[in-house]
């Protein structure tokens, strides 16, 4: 039973292990960048909700070891003929590699421990919690202090990026719930050390009321899109938000036990009118009447060129295909007392009550 439903899974998680990223998202970043430009200028990061650690492993490589990681890098011909697609030509993809960048600065937080990647310093650590921002701020610059620091050193971040998930229950308005809380903690955690002008990226779940979030995040950051990377199974309720040019208001001041609660939309007379705006990258904003200042639509963007491998397709593996171990198994998983108790028990138990031996 694992083994046939591993064996049905996409290009993207097949790609994941052959090209040694820890996890099948980091394409979804790659997708990202290529829609957003999302590292141009950037050199302090923070990662949040970073385990097992494949976006981390795409910030270093673009931003320390200097790689262009376009699609004709990771695209595959293999996939692209059993898919049927046609692969980017990877003659006129490839753009000229960009230098290394000169004193950048990543710092990966998770719950669980992450293994080591180069260039990147990793924190143990909950983003719910108020401790975890200091702790943030002196792994970027270990003279900080929150009494003696000015308020450019305690903003010093231009990018932060989170794939926060809790773990799923299956029960839809819980997990949209429980990871909504997550987004708020993030965001939160952006709002404390965000420079200004940063961006910030985020995984969302899109319920009922998303939009709110948008008008609220539409009144600290200059452009706030939602995008849906190719890669990102279309059957799943995930997208991203990606925010560019962080603006708070004037006198605004990043609380974390209310963050952005005390910002309110306001409506003007001309926000009773639908109107449409045509942004210098051709995209079109629509503005609906705002009889509810707190709503607001967002663009919604698919990215990572729709001709790319479609993550809800499987297909039929090739001849001899052999099934790779986990580039980066998990080093402390939550599941480990249940596989000791279980060991501790003897196989019988596992194999009647828990049905295992699924591998
Ligand atoms: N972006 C990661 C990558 O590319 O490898 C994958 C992230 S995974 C989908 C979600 C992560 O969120 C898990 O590793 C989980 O431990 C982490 N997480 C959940 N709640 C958290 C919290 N309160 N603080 C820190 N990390 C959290």
């Amino acid at each position: 039973m694992g083994k046939s439903s591993k064996d049905k899974r996409d290009a993207y998680y097949r790609l994941a292990k052959e090209q040694g990223w820890r996890a099948r998202s980091a394409f979804k970043l790659l997708q990202l960048d290529e829609e957003f430009n999302l590292f141009e200028g950037v050199t302090r990061v923070v990662d949040l909700c970073a385990a097992p650690g494949s976006w981390s492993q795409v910030l270093s490589r673009i931003l320390i070891k200097g790689e262009r990681i376009g699609r004709a890098t990771w695209e595959d011909k293999r996939y692209a003929e059993l898919l049927k697609i046609q692969p980017q030509d990877s003659a006129h993809e490839q753009p000229p590699r960009p230098e290394p960048r000169k004193d950048v600065k990543i710092v990966a937080i998770d719950l669980q421990p992450m293994s080591p990647l180069e260039g990147i310093t990793c924190l143990k650590a909950d983003i719910t919690h108020p401790s975890t921002i200091p702790l943030l701020l002196r792994a970027l610059d270990p003279s900080y202090s929150a009494e003696t620091s000015s308020i450019e050193a305690s903003h010093p971040v231009d990018l932060v990026i989170s794939d926060g998930a809790p773990d799923v229950t299956g029960l839809h308005d819980l997990d949209i719930y429980v990871q909504s809380q997550l987004l708020w903690a993030a965001l939160n955690l952006a709002l404390c050390v965000l420079k200004l002008g940063g961006r910030f990226v985020a995984k969302i779940f899109r319920g009922k009321d998303v939009d709110i979030l948008y008008a609220q995040l539409k009144c600290v950051f200059a452009r706030v899109e939602v995008a849906k990377p190719r890669s990102s199974r279309a059957s799943s309720v995930e997208a991203f938000i990606v925010c560019t040019d962080f603006r708070p208001p004037e006198g605004f001041k990043a609380s974390l036990d209310n963050p952005l609660q005390q910002i309110k939309p306001t409506t003007s007379s001309a926000d009773s009118e639908q109107t449409r705006t045509v942004r210098d990258d051709g995209i079109t904003e629509l503005h609906l009447p705002q009889t509810d200042p707190n709503r607001w639509i967002a663009p919604f963007l698919a990215c990572g060129d729709l001709s790319a491998f479609d993550a809800d397709a499987s297909h039929k593996l090739p001849e001899g295909h052999v099934s790779l171990d986990p580039v980066q198994p998990p080093t402390a998983p939550p599941y480990r007392r249940a596989l000791e108790e279980r060991k501790k028990m003897g196989g019988a138990y596992g194999k009647t009550k828990l049905g295992g031996g699924g591998g």
